[in-house]
């Protein structure tokens, strides 16, 4: 592959400052992306805004601006591309593939198991063949031909969608496009080649091929990295109270968080600066190198 034809992208949800688990997914992917001389796109994932936290956007890019990571282009805000999900939306409801769900809650959760991804929802209100409006849930159908990809880091990954997730919720109640569908819109409008992010969303990828078959859009090439643990053995989040990153030590959380995916910076570098631990950074990155998983 030809080293121009690289554009990977950081895509953080504004539901609180950039801490160290976010930053892992950030700093993986730009140097990837650097490392093959590729642009690093922003995009701000801020369509769920009832968890959307005011000044949570322009902390985050702040902070990336402040640790020297540069990306390419304007930052993308999802909040503002509602017409975009729609048509996309449109164009599947125009292969019969749409429909209305009505079912609240609580019959969801009484209908359905616990799969990998949360409840599996089994279909109910597919052949009711309500009338699609705008203040119920819009649903996929989705199939059981196996949906396969070989992830950078995971290996091979497979998923029967309808038998491990059920049909998926595309727009919500509350007119809310679904983050699955808003990130294959934009990771394809956006003409980004590679993604990469925590494993949170590895099971989430099967889905967002699925999307991207559907509407004639290019499978990038996903890898994801490992999460950061809290010391409960939780995934660190804003839901976990995770630290914000702390400008002052600017310079070690760059360090530890290339620690954290494998590299191996000299002890030298932690007197240096934030820009001479970016160019031993990408020069010296090795994707390779990187645990699959956190667990050691
Ligand atoms: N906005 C998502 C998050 O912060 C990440 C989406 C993605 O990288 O695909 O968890």
């Amino acid at each position: 592959s030809t080293s121009s034809a690289y554009r990977g992208r950081f895509a953080p949800s504004p539901t609180g400052p950039l801490h160290f688990g976010s930053l892992v997914a950030a700093v993986g992917s730009y140097l990837e992306a650097k490392h093959h001389d590729g642009e690093w796109l922003v995009r701000i994932e801020d369509l769920d805004t009832p968890r959307t936290v005011s000044g949570a956007s322009s902390s985050i890019l702040n902070v990336l601006e402040k640790l020297g990571m540069e990306w390419d282009g304007v930052v993308v805000y999802q909040s503002q591309r509602n017409k975009i999900y729609q048509n996309a939306l449109a164009s599947l409801e125009r292969q019969g593939l749409i429909y209305s769900c009505q079912c609240s809650r609580k019959e969801i959760a009484d209908s359905s198991i616990r799969g990998i991804g949360g409840l599996i929802y089994p279909g109910t209100c597919r052949n009711h063949s309500y009338a699609l409006e705008q203040s119920s849930a819009s649903r996929i159908q989705t199939t059981n031909d196996p949906i396969s990809f070989k992830d950078r880091l995971q290996g091979l990954i497979c998923q029967r969608l309808n038998s491990d997730i059920g049909d998926f919720v595309l727009r919500r109640a509350d007119g809310i496009y679904a983050y699955q569908l808003a990130v294959v819109v934009d990771d394809a409008e956006q003409q980004i080649t590679h993604v990469v992010r925590g494993s949170d969303l590895l099971g989430s990828t099967p889905r967002q091929i699925y999307l991207q078959q559907l509407l004639n859009y290019i499978t990038p090439v996903y890898m994801h990295l490992p999460l950061v643990m809290s010391q409960t053995g939780e995934k660190l989040s804003k839901q976990t109270y995770a630290a914000p990153i702390d400008l002052i030590n600017a310079l070690s959380q760059l360090v530890a968080a290339a620690r954290f995916l494998g590299q191996e910076p000299p002890i030298e570098l932690l007197k240096s600066d934030v820009s001479s631990f970016w160019q031993w950074a990408i020069k010296n990155w090795q994707s390779h190198k990187i645990p699959p998983s956190s667990l050691r």
